[in-house]
C-alpha cells in the first residue's frame, strides 16, 4: 500500500519522511485564539523546494489558522516552525516577509482605495528600491496588472483582485508563498485561472502552500496534500493518492467538491 493514509495518532516518523531539506516545516503545532481553546492540535507540515502543497479539509478545521500561525499572525502555543532549517517559531509577519515568506489572506487582501501599482508597492515597502525590477517580474506573470496599473483595486472583479493580492505577495520574491483559498467566490472559469496561475508561479521556483475549498481541483495540481480535520492532519499523501483514497473521498471530497 502507498501509505497515503496517516491517522491522527499515526506514525510521525512515516509522516515526516521527506521533511529533510524542507523550505518550510512545521512540527506539532498547537495554536488558538482564546485562552484554553486550541484550534491547532498538533499539526505537522513540510514543503520541499519547488513543491506545491495543498491543505484541504472541512470548514472550521483550522486551515486558515494554520497559515496564520505559519505567518506569525496567530500565537503558537507549542511546536515549532523552521524556514530553510532555521527556527522561525513566533517570528512576526514583517520579519517573515523579509526572510522570504509571502502570504495572501482569504479576505480583504487588497487595498481597495489604492491603485494596482500602489498595491504592488505596498508589497515591497520593506525593499522599495527593488520596485522596478520586481514590478517587471510580477507583470510578466500577470500582464493585466501592468496594463491596469493606475486603476483602483476596489473597482476590480474578484478574480482580478486575487491576481493583485498574489502579485503583491510576489513583490518581495518569496521562496514560499502561503495562499488561503485563492479561488473562493470566483466563477468556475476564474477559479481555473487561479489554479493555472498558481501552478505557473510555482514553476518559477516558488514553493507554495495552498489552502483550498475546491479540493478535487486542488489535488489535481498539487504535488502533495494534507487533509486537516479538527486541527490535526487526518491524511496526507500525493495529490493523486489522496484523490483516489476511498476514505478521503467519502469523508472529504464528496461534500467539499462542487
Ligand atoms: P478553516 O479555515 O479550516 O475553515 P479556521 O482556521 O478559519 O478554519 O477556523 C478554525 C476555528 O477557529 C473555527 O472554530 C473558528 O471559529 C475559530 N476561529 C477562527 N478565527 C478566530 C478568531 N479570530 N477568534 C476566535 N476564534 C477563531
Ligand atoms: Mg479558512
Amino acid at each position: 500500500m502507498s501509505g497515503a493514509r496517516v491517522t491522527a495518532e499515526g506514525d510521525r516518523t512515516d509522516h515526516l519522511a521527506g521533511a529533510e531539506g524542507a523550505v518550510l516545516r512545521a512540527d506539532e503545532l498547537v495554536a488558538g485564539y482564546l485562552p484554553g481553546v486550541n484550534i491547532l492540535n498538533g499539526s505537522d507540515l513540510y514543503v520541499r523546494p519547488g513543491e506545491l502543497v495543498a491543505i484541504i479539509g472541512p470548514n472550521g478545521a483550522g486551515k486558515s489558522t494554520l497559515l496564520k500561525a505559519l505567518f506569525g499572525l496567530v500565537k503558537i502555543r507549542s511546536g515549532s516552525v523552521h524556514l530553510e532549517g532555521e527556527e522561525i517559531t513566533g517570528l512576526g509577519a514583517d520579519k517573515l516577509v523579509r526572510r522570504g515568506v509571502g502570504f495572501v489572506p482569504q479576505n480583504n487582501n487588497v487595498f481597495p482605495s489604492l491603485t494596482i501599482g500602489e498595491n504592488l508597492e505596498m508589497g515591497l515597502y520593506q525593499a522599495p528600491k527593488r520596485f522596478k525590477e520586481r514590478f517587471a517580474a510580477v507583470v510578466d506573470l500577470f500582464p493585466t496588472l501592468g496594463q491596469r496599473r493606475n486603476q483602483r483595486a476596489g473597482s476590480l472583479s474578484g478574480g482580478e483582485r486575487q491576481m493583485v493580492a498574489m502579485g503583491r505577495a510576489l513583490m518581495m520574491e518569496p521562496s514560499v508563498l502561503l495562499l488561503d483559498e485563492p479561488s473562493a467566490g470566483l466563477s468556475p472559469a476564474l477559479q481555473d485561472e487561479v489554479f493555472v496561475r498558481t501552478r505557473q508561479i510555482n514553476r518559477t521556483g516558488v514553493s507554495v502552500v495552498m489552502v483550498e475549498q475546491n479540493a478535487r481541483r486542488c489535488l489535481q495540481i498539487c504535488d502533495r496534500g494534507y487533509v486537516l480535520d479538527q486541527g490535526r492532519n487526518a491524511y496526507s499523501g500525493t495529490g493523486r493518492e489522496l484523490a483516489q483514497d476511498p476514505k478521503v473521498i467519502e469523508l472529504y471530497l464528496g461534500t467539499l467538491s462542487t
